[in-house]
């Protein structure tokens, strides 16, 4: 069982020295227990927070600890009536190649209804992310404009397309005039805005009426941008800072871009507000689940996953996560 070790706590930018690839015997389950062997692991920016032992909603990962990570993959053992070998199964398993697992904290998942992969993306807890935040923040309503970061990625890539189904007006931001294309010609976005160029100027282009939904992905200069474009009564859901993820606690963030002025929020009545998925996300699955392959039997909801082959690669493809290297949804094909 090959499986990724937290070997010290990344300071700013995480290296690979800070994992440490090891191998372990298969493990044994216990009562009650299911051993999976997994498929694909998914990779995910919260990692970066459970790598440090500042205080959050989670607790970190122990030094020496198997990292985190939701993974798909086949019952090979099952100790719990629940489950039976040969079983598809989703949840939060490690960066690793099996696990044993307690039965109640797994979800079967049907592999004739998609591919495997995309119960860590799409139909994951990056999808869910997405559905959640537009019901209870970001309400997008027909003709609103919509402003997505992070747009070709995981929740970026969802969220814009639920917007656009739900009557909005879409324009993403992205790194690269690849990344633009996709969100354009593959998800039907009705703009895009290339962050790594003039990025004041594209969004004068692309939103001259102001912004009424911001879904923040990245924070630090997109936010800086995107902010004084809001109009009265706009929400700005807040689902993530990527771009922050790396500046270390206490340090000067010097380098690191300004923070918006926040004043306007009063001024136009602004909603901000901040969530975590599982807050109450997991209570819906069923019901996300059910809108979502709906939108995909009809074709309405396309999605783009970035698939790296070989557990030993994990460290890299987290490292570039935080960099933008990945396009889609990263995934790791571990098995
Ligand atoms: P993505 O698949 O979107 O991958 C990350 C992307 O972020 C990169 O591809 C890159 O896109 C962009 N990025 C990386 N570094 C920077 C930077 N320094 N400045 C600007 N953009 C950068 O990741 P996810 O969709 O999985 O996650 C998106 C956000 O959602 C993250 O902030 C994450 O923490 C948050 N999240 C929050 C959840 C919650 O419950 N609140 C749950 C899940 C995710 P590009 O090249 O286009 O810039």
């Amino acid at each position: 069982n090959t499986r990724v070790l937290l070997k010290r706590r990344p300071v700013g930018a995480p290296v690979p020295e800070d994992f440490e690839i090891a191998t372990a015997p298969l493990p044994v389950p216990e009562d009650g227990q299911v051993l999976v062997r997994h498929r694909f692991v998914s990779l995910d920016p919260y990692m970066r927070g459970r790598m440090s032992d500042a205080k959050s909603y989670s607790a970190p990962v122990a030094i020496g600890g198997v990292m985190e990570a939701a993974a798909v993959g086949e019952v090979v053992e099952s100790r719990d009536p629940r489950f039976q070998p040969g079983d598809s199964v989703m949840n939060s398993m490690g960066w690793q190649q099996w696990a044993a697992v307690p039965a109640g904290k797994l979800i079967k998942v049907d592999p004739t209804e998609a591919p495997l992969s995309a119960n860590l993306g799409v139909l994951g807890m990056p999808g869910l992310t997405a559905w959640v935040g537009l019901e209870d923040i970001g309400q997008p309503k027909a003709g609103e404009t919509v402003v997505i970061s992070a747009a070709s990625g995981a929740v970026g890539q969802v969220a814009g397309q639920i917007a656009k189904l739900r009557g909005a007006r879409v324009v993403g931001i992205a790194g690269g005039v690849q990344k633009c294309a996709f969100i354009m010609e593959a998800l039907g976005f009705d703009a895009a805005v290339d962050h790594r160029a003039d990025l004041n100027a594209q969004l004068d282009a692309a939103c001259p009426d102001g912004i009424d939904v911001y879904w923040e992905n990245v924070g630090g200069a997109v936010q800086e941008a995107v902010f004084p474009r809001f109009r009265d009564f706009g929400r700005m859901v807040m689902c993530g800072m990527i771009s922050q993820y790396n500046i270390a606690p206490g340090a000067d963030a010097a380098g690191a871009p300004a923070g918006p002025n926040l004043g306007p929020v009063v001024r136009k009545r602004l909603r901000i507000q901040g969530f975590i998925v599982f807050d109450s996300g997991w209570q819906r699955y069923g019901q996300f689940r059910a809108e979502m392959l709906g939108w995909m039997n009809a074709g309405k909801l396309h999605w783009r996953e970035d698939v790296v082959d070989g557990i030993e690669k994990m460290p890299q493809a987290f490292i570039g996560l935080l960099k933008g290297e990945n396009f889609g949804k990263l995934v790791v094909k571990v098995g």
